[in-house]
C-alpha cells in the first residue's frame, strides 16, 4: 500500500490533506495487521487511525467504545461521507428484531465496514458466534483507559474483551487508543489486552497554546467568575461545576448579568440539552455551565476558556475538560477554582466504595491537590504526570502559566532536600508522602510507632518547619524525579537513582515558595485576602481598611460591625461612588449603606478622581434574587416571633444553612429581633458575657470565640448571639 493511496482515502473518505500528528505512522501499522496501541490527546484525532483502515481493509473491523452516544455520533458521521448507509452500525440492545437482522446481512455482505459496540453486547454468546462466521479486519478498542482500575473511568466490562476476542477469531489485531497516559495505565491496557508487543504511538500532550491558571475559591467565587466571562465577553466558553444545582445558580447569575449562558447537565430533558447544546454551538450562546457530562464529543474548535468552578476529581479530568479549549490552535484560558474543602467533598463522595478504589482515588486526589498548589510550572507538572519531560525554559508554552507569569519566591534548599531523602532512605522507603512529613516534624501515628520509627535518632529532624513545607518540598523533589511514587503500593515513595546521587553529591536546589491556599474559616465571613488573586485595588482596599477603623473608633465598635472585609474587598473592586451603587455591594444593604456609607463613598470618589480609574461599571455583579424572597420569608416569619428551628424546617434547610443566611441579613444592615430565641438558650449572665466579648474581640471569628469560652458555648449558641449582637450595635 503506497503512501498516495493513504492520501486519496484521507481526500475520499474525510475530505482532509493531511494527517495530524502521528496519524499516518499509526494507520501503515494498522494496515500491516499488526497490534497497535495510540496515546493521544483529546482531539488529536483518534478516530480516524481507526475508521480510515478499516475503510480501506476488506472485513468488517469492531469498535469498542462505552458510550452509546459517541458511537452514534461517529456512525452518523461516516454515513454522511459514504453513500452507502450501511458502512456503519451500532449493535446495542436497542436494536429490535429486524434491526439486528439488517445489521447482520450488512456485515455478511461486505458492505459494513465498522461495527460500534459496547462491551456488554460483546459478551452475548449469540454475537461472539455471529462474529466468529464473518470476516473481522481488527477490533479497534476505543477509551482503552477503561480497561485499568488506575484510570479515571474504570468499567469492569472492559477487562474481558481480550478473552472475547480470542473467541471471535485468530490473529484478530487489537488496536487500543486512549488519552491518558499515566505510564500505569498504559501498563495496565498493554498487558490486560495482551499486546505487551505492540506498536506504540505516543504524542506529545503538551497544548500550548492554553494558558493555565489556578485561583483560590472564596465566598466570592460567583463575581470572580462573572467579571472572569465579561472580561471576554462574546468568547465562546464552558465552565464546569460539581452539581446540577450549582449549574443551574450559576447560569442564572450570568444571565442576570447580561451573560448569555445556558445551563447543561444530567438532570434537564433530552429535548431542553440538545437545544442548549445547540445554541451553544451555533454561537447563541456564549457560555455553557455545564456538569461533566458536557463535553464527551463535542468539538467545538474555538472554546476560548474553560474555568471549573469545582477543581475535578483527576489530573486526566482536568486535562481533557481544559483540553476543550483552544482547539483551533487559537487561544485558550483554562481557570480553576480551588478550596481544600472541594477535595474533602470529593473524598466524602467516595466514603461509600470499596476500600482498594477508594485508596486510588484518593492518589489521584493528593496529585490535584499538589497541582493546584504547586508554584513550579503547571505545563511541566501535568506532563510530569503522564510520563512526558518538559522543559519550561525551552519547551513550546513553557510560560504560559500563573506560576511562569507571575513566579512566586524561591529559596536554597539543598540542605532540606538532603533530610527529605536521608529519612526516606533510613526509613527502607516504605512510607508515602504524608507519613515521611510526619516522621520529619515528629508526628507519631500508628504506622510510625509499629515501625518504632518514633524511636529513631532523626525523628523530628524537620520539626523547626511546618507539614506544608515539608509537603511542598517533597512534591518538588518528586517532580525533579529524586524521587518516585511507586503506583503498586498506593503511593509509597522511593528513591530514584538521581536521589541516591543527590544524597552522595548534592547541588544547589532551589525550591519555590507554594501558595498556601489557607482556607477562610466557613463560619466566619470575613473571607481571608492574603493569597487571593483577585483584581481588588490593594491600594484602595487598604485606604478602606483604616477608614473603617476611624468609624469603628468613633463609634465605639469593633470595625467588622461596621462592614466585613468581603465588602471593602468588593468596593475595592467595583469603586461605587453613589450610595445605590454601595448598596449593591456585597454584604451591603440600603440600611447599612446610609448609615455608615458616606465617608466610604466619598473616599472613593477621591480615590478615582486622583488616581484616574475608569470605572468598570458593568462589572457590577448581580445576583439573582432567588435568595431575597427566602430571606423575605426569613425577616416576615422573625417578626411573626416564629420558633427559628420551625422557619428553617418549613424552608428545608438544615440548622447552620439557616443561620448562615440570618448571617447574610444582618451583616448587609437589616435588622432581625431575635430576642425571643436567644431568651430561650441562653440567660442574661450569658448573654451579657458574650456581649462583652464580641465588643471587645478583634473579628468575629466563631473558632475564636469558642476557644475563648473554651466550651462553655456551642457554635450554634455563639452564632445567634452574634446575630443578636449585629442587628443591633450595627444596624
Ligand atoms: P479524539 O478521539 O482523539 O479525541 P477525534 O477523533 O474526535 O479526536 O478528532 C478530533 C477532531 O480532529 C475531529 O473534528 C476530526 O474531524 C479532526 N481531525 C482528525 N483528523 C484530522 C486530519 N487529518 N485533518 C484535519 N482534522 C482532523
Ligand atoms: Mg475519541
Amino acid at each position: 500500500m503506497g503512501n498516495k493511496d493513504l492520501y486519496a482515502a484521507l481526500k475520499k473518505y474525510f475530505g482532509f490533506t493531511q494527517f495530524k500528528g502521528l496519524q499516518e505512522e499509526v494507520i501503515s501499522s494498522i494496515l500491516k495487521n499488526e497490534d497497535t496501541f495510540v496515546v493521544m490527546p483529546t482531539g488529536g484525532g483518534k478516530s480516524l487511525c481507526y475508521q480510515l483502515p478499516a475503510l480501506m481493509n476488506e472485513g468488517t473491523a469492531i469498535v469498542v467504545s462505552p458510550l452509546i452516544a459517541l458511537m452514534k455520533n461517529q456512525v452518523d458521521a461516516l454515513r454522511a461521507v459514504s453513500s452507502e448507509e450501511g458502512i456503519a452500525h451500532v449493535l446495542n440492545s436497542s436494536l429490535n428484531k429486524t434491526e439486528v437482522k439488517k445489521v447482520k446481512s450488512d456485515i455478511v455482505d461486505g458492505v459494513t465496514k465498522l461495527l460500534y459496540v459496547a462491551p456488554e453486547s460483546l459478551t452475548k454468546e449469540e454475537n461472539i458466534n455471529f462474529l466468529n462466521s464473518v470476516t473481522i479486519s481488527f477490533v479497534a478498542i476505543d477509551e482503552a483507559h477503561c480497561i485499568s482500575e488506575w484510570g479515571h473511568d474504570f468499567r469492569p466490562e472492559y477487562r474481558n474483551l481480550r478473552k472475547i476476542i480470542e473467541r471471535i477469531g485468530d490473529n484478530i489485531p487489537i488496536i487500543g487508543l486512549t488519552a491518558t497516559a499515566t505510564p500505569k495505565v498504559q501498563e495496565d491496557i498493554l498487558k490486560n489486552l495482551g499486546i505487551q508487543q505492540a506498536n506504540t504511538f505516543k504524542a506529545s500532550f503538551n497544548r500550548p497554546n492554553l494558558y493555565y491558571e489556578i485561583r483560590p475559591k472564596t465566598k466570592n467565587v460567583d463575581s470572580d467568575i462573572t467579571r472572569f466571562v465579561k472580561q471576554n465577553e462574546g468568547k465562546s466558553g464552558i465552565i464546569y461545576c460539581l452539581s446540577r444545582k450549582r449549574v443551574e445558580e450559576l447560569a442564572k447569575t450570568l444571565q442576570v448579568n447580561g451573560i448569555k449562558a445556558v445551563p447543561y447537565h444530567a438532570g434537564l430533558d433530552a429535548k431542553t440539552r440538545v437545544k442548549h447544546q445547540d445554541r451553544f454551538l451555533m454561537e447563541d450562546a456564549d457560555v455553557v455551565v455545564a456538569t461533566i457530562a458536557f463535553g464527551m464529543g463535542i468539538d467545538k474548535p474555538d472554546v476560548r476558556f474553560v474555568v471549573h468552578n469545582d477543581i475535578p476529581k483527576s489530573i486526566e479530568s482536568y486535562y481533557q475538560e481544559t483540553g476543550r479549549a483552544g482547539r483551533d490552535g487559537g487561544e485558550g484560558h483554562c481557570l480553576a477554582f480551588y478550596s481544600y474543602k472541594d477535595i474533602e467533598k470529593l473524598e466524602k463522595f467516595m466514603s461509600g466504595k470499596p476500600v482498594a478504589e477508594q485508596e486510588i482515588g484518593h492518589a489521584l486526589l493528593q496529585e490535584v491537590v499538589a497541582f493546584a498548589e504547586t508554584s513550579m510550572s503547571r505545563r511541566k507538572f501535568i506532563l510530569h504526570y503522564f510520563g512526558e519531560e518538559f522543559d519550561n525554559a525551552t519547551g513550546e508554552g513553557g510560560d504560559m502559566d500563573d506560576n511562569m507569569r507571575y513566579p512566586k519566591k524561591r529559596h536554597e534548599a539543598q540542605d532540606e532536600v538532603v533530610t527529605i531523602l536521608n529519612v526516606i532512605d533510613k526509613t527502607n522507603q516504605r512510607y508515602k508522602s504524608k507519613d515521611i512529613v510526619s516522621v520529619l516534624v515528629g508526628n507519631i501515628n500508628a504506622l510510625i510507632k509499629s515501625h518504632r520509627t518514633d524511636t529513631q535518632e532523626f525523628f523530628g529532624v524537620g520539626s523547626d518547619k511546618e507539614t506544608e513545607y515539608w509537603m511542598a518540598l517533597l512534591r518538588q523533589v518528586l517532580v525533579a524525579g529524586f524521587l518516585r511514587k511507586d503506583i503498586e503500593t498506593y503511593g509509597v515513595v522511593k528513591l530514584t537513582d538521581a536521589g541516591h546521587d543527590f544524597i552522595k553529591n548534592p547541588v544547589s536546589f532551589m525550591m519555590t515558595e507554594d501558595h498556601s491556599y489557607k482556607q477562610a474559616n466557613d463560619d466566619s465571613i470575613i473571607t481571608n485576602l492574603k493569597g487571593s488573586g483577585n483584581a481588588a485595588d490593594q491600594k484602595l482596599f487598604d485606604l478602606l481598611k483604616s477608614e473603617r477603623k476611624s468609624v469603628a473608633d468613633k463609634l465605639s465598635l469593633p470595625p467588622f460591625v461596621i462592614f466585613q472585609d468581603p465588602s471593602l474587598e468588593d468596593m475595592a473592586l467595583k469603586y461605587p461612588i453613589t450610595m445605590e451603587e454601595l448598596s449593591n455591594v456585597h454584604g451591603v444593604g440600603e440600611g447599612k449603606a446610609k448609615k455608615y456609607g458616606a465617608s466610604f463613598v466619598s473616599l472613593i470618589t477621591n480615590y478615582v478622581d486622583e488616581n484616574d480609574i475608569l470605572r468598570p461599571d458593568d462589572f457590577i455583579v448581580k445576583s439573582t434574587g432567588i435568595n431575597s424572597s427566602l430571606k423575605l420569608y426569613i425577616i416576615q416569619s422573625v417578626d411573626r416571633k416564629l420558633p427559628l428551628d420551625d422557619i428553617a424546617a418549613a424552608k428545608g434547610l438544615e440548622m447552620p444553612d439557616f443561620i448562615k443566611e440570618m448571617e447574610a441579613i444582618v451583616y448587609s444592615g437589616t435588622k432581625l429581633n431575635i430576642d425571643y430565641w436567644i431568651e430561650d438558650i441562653l440567660d442574661e449572665d450569658q448573654q451579657e458575657e458574650i456581649h462583652d466579648y464580641f465588643i471587645e474581640a478583634e473579628n468575629d471569628k466563631i473558632d475564636e470565640a469558642m476557644n475563648e469560652f473554651d466550651g462553655d458555648y456551642d457554635v450554634e449558641e455563639l452564632r445567634f448571639y452574634r446575630i443578636k449582637f449585629i442587628s443591633e450595635v450595627a444596624n
